[in-house]
């Protein structure tokens, strides 16, 4: 529910207060964990498959914060299948040719199926995004990009959409709704991996979109409840808890970030490192637009070494750092992204994304020291996955 003064809020505080249940004598400050799964006739919710009262405290606060209308998935990927779903049979989705792996994965067999047509684009190329719109129902796009860190010009690319007549969407998940705001670029759909930086532990996962457009979020809703896709209560209960320290936990995480690329700046010639990818880096290809449209670079960062052997034992042999997939959380974690068979191999086969937490920078930095020199004397243990990707 709305709150009275919600629109004079700075976001920091909306983070704290919004989705809070009406401040009445005996009510709790929290929307209660509600561990039901049908609910007495008559009332506004009477199946959780509808979606549930901690789930709509969700909502209301990620829909304060993007001024929107909020709707939850179970997953990323669930609320990523619910808007690739609005796509009318045939129509052209224009896509990243690097992208969160399981939308890409997604993209790919809609396609072969001859659901949807895709076109591939650099979209931090604008002209190429310009051209490729033409004729097209969607264009999505993913800022900063995961695991490559391209910045698109979302107002550029979404006004070219829009006279092409295309809906534009925008994976914000590594940017959450505090360092971008994409709706007021005139993006149509936001799209948020809550499980990453947002309920920031590793311990629920749960999808987020938001749109100004109220028939689109009926066509959500209606979309989540025919595919089963709403978040759990546990889930929508941990994400708002989450949510109420992302301002502290991603300010630290950031400073943490830029305090790591410019170390592995300083040691790239010995450690053999092509590059790192990081959008706060004044020398790094997104650095303009990051900071003409963001309010910060975020806390992930992907260093690209020479020797993917190095660059795969060096994720087996840290201590602090976690090797595991998944990004955003409080702990840092990393991984080499091609030892997913599906990645794209647009991908370097020696890029390391690394998620960086709240822990102290010297300490996380002293443990890739080591992983390095524990590396460069030993090989790689862990078996290849077999699952597609993650
Ligand atoms: C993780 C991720 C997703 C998918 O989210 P899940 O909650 O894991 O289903 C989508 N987009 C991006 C950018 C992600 O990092």
């Amino acid at each position: 529910m709305p709150l009275p003064t919600d629109d004079a809020w700075h976001r920091d505080t909306l983070l704290v207060h919004a989705g809070r249940p009406a401040p009445l004598p005996g009510a709790p400050l929290n929307a209660p964990l509600e561990p039901a799964s049908t609910f007495h006739a008559g009332g506004a919710v009477e199946y959780a498959r509808d979606g549930t009262a901690g789930g709509a405290a969700l909502e209301s606060a990620m829909g304060a914060l993007e001024d929107g209308i909020a709707v939850a998935f179970a997953s990323g990927m669930a609320a990523a299948s619910a808007i690739l779903d609005l796509v009318p049979p045939g129509g052209v989705v224009v896509a990243p040719r690097t992208a969160y792996a399981g939308v890409s994965a997604r993209l790919a067999e809609l396609h072969a199926r001859g659901h949807v047509e895709v076109r591939y684009v650099d979209v931090a190329d604008t002209a190429a995004v310009g051209r490729a719109v033409e004729g097209a129902a969607l264009l999505w796009l993913e800022s900063p990009s995961n695991p490559m860190l391209h910045i698109a010009d979302l107002p550029a690319c979404t006004e070219a959409a829009h006279a092409a007549g295309a809906v534009v969407v925008c994976d914000s998940t590594f940017a959450t709704p505090l360092l971008q705001q994409p709706l007021l670029m005139g993006v149509d759909v936001v799209l948020h991996s809550a499980t990453k930086f947002i309920g920031g532990h590793s311990d629920a996962l749960l999808g987020i979109v938001v749109t100004r457009d109220e028939g689109r979020a009926d066509d959500l809703r209606l979309r989540r409840t025919i595919l089963g896709a709403a978040p759990g209560s546990l889930e929508s209960y941990l994400v708002l808890r989450g949510l109420r320290t992302l301002a502290l936990r991603l300010r630290r995480s950031q400073d943490n970030a830029l305090s790591i690329a410019r170390r592995l700046q300083q040691v790239a010639a010995d450690w053999g490192i092509r590059r790192v990818r990081y959008p706060g880096l004044v020398d790094d290809p997104g650095y303009e637009r990051c900071q003409r449209l963001m309010n910060g670079p975020g806390g992930v960062l992907a260093v690209e070494f020479d020797d993917p052997e190095l660059a795969q034992s060096m994720a087996e042999r840290t201590s602090l750092w976690v090797h595991a997939t998944s990004l955003g959380g409080v702990e840092s974690l990393l991984e080499r992204r091609r030892r997913w068979p599906a990645e794209s191999p647009d991908v370097p086969e020696g890029l390391v994304r690394m998620s960086v937490g709240i822990e102290d920078p010297d300490d996380l930095w002293a443990d890739l020291v080591e992983a390095v020199d524990r590396a460069r004397g030993a090989g790689s243990t862990d078996p290849v996955p077999t699952q597609i990707v993650h």
